[in-house]
């Protein structure tokens, strides 16, 4: 064990912060972003604390494979499989702000009408 200290994330998923939690399983969560850029914006993270994707290495392959597929389960949940977006922020000038690894699933269903594709700041 190294001593890592928690992130915002980590605490989210060891339920000392609260969002809203989408899906769970053993390797990674998925809550509602809480400044929503698209109707749809949820998280997607990994319960190990990845700080950036250029910093995962080949013993994390199995957990990225799986954050990709259960991204697309998540999609089927929320009904927004045929148009979503997934993004990775990796680093402060890219953006990156909380220090361990998540995907923003971004989805502008075609009966919403708050957000254009190009209002996503993401
Ligand atoms: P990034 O800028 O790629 O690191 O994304 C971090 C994301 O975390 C941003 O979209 C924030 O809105 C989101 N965020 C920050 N704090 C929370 C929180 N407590 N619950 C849910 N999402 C959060």
């Amino acid at each position: 064990m190294t001593d890592q200290v928690d992130t915002l994330f980590t605490r989210i998923i060891k339920r000392e912060i609260p969002a809203e939690i989408v899906y769970e399983d053993d390797l990674c969560i998925a809550i509602n972003d809480i400044a929503p850029q698209a109707p749809v914006h949820v998280l997607l993270i990994p319960k190990q604390q990845i700080p950036r994707l250029a910093d995962a290495t080949e013993s994390e392959r199995a957990i990225l494979g799986h954050l990709m597929l259960i991204a697309g389960d998540i999609s089927r949940q929320l009904g927004v499989d045929e148009a979503f977006r997934l993004v990775v922020n990796n680093g402060a000038d890219a953006g990156q702000t909380v220090f361990h690894l998540h995907l923003h699933i971004l989805a502008n269903p075609k009966d919403s009408k708050q957000f254009s594709e190009s209002d996503t700041g993401i």
